[in-house]
């Protein structure tokens, strides 16, 4: 490994040209760029690399919110561990509309999206997770073949230790924070 190339997700998974299907060479494209990229030898094409977007939601339920709904995996990674509604940004879609969309896909929940609540870096993985707090319309849930149960969870309750992802588990610690100062902010960290 190149001794400038400490990124966790090296090397590249990419094997074969989008483009051609030739099988590619990992190496610096030359023109300056500082990080090895699948390169092409046949057509020349880099294929760039990007962090992915997992968006999600904090579905909230109650007068004070004082409920938050969790879906049982029922899929790897992390079978049976409890997260938030939350998954890979579509293209074709806003980052709101993704939260929704797994909320729907993964709890058969119906909310109303509200504010932006957590931005999460992890860069490990080359992924950014976004949380939007979003208000429960009804209590009645219809999870789909990736969860194998989805309810309610107040504070005491929360299986703090059988959470699926510190993603979820930072943003649900900021949930309660901020509900016990009566004031959501937007909460931006790193997870490492
Ligand atoms: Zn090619």
């Amino acid at each position: 490994m190149p001794a400038h190339y400490t990124w966790g997700m090296w090397p590249s998974k990419i094997k074969h040209c989008r483009e051609c299907g030739t099988a590619v060479e990992h190496r610096l494209p030359g023109d300056g760029d500082t990080k090895v990229r699948a390169i092409c030898p046949r057509c020349g094409t880099i294929h760039y690399e990007n962090p992915l977007n997992v968006v999600g939601t904090v579905p909230f339920w109650g007068p004070q919110g004082e409920q938050v709904l969790l879906c049982k995996r029922n899929i790897e990674p992390r079978w049976g561990k409890w997260t938030l509604p939350a998954g890979f940004m579509e293209l074709g879609e806003s980052t709101a509309q993704g939260a929704v969309r797994e909320t729907q896909e993964e709890a058969g929940a119906d909310i109303e999206i509200l504010d932006l609540f957590t931005v999460l870096n992890v860069v490990r993985v080359g992924q950014v997770h976004l949380y939007y707090r979003a208000r429960l319309l009804s209590d009645v849930f219809q999870p789909g073949h990736e969860t194998q149960e989805a309810r309610l969870f107040r504070e005491e309750d929360i299986p703090w230790e059988d959470l699926a992802f510190r993603t979820v588990r930072e943003t649900l610690r900021c949930y309660f924070a901020d509900r016990r100062k009566g004031q959501f902010g937007v909460h931006t960290g790193d997870i490492s």
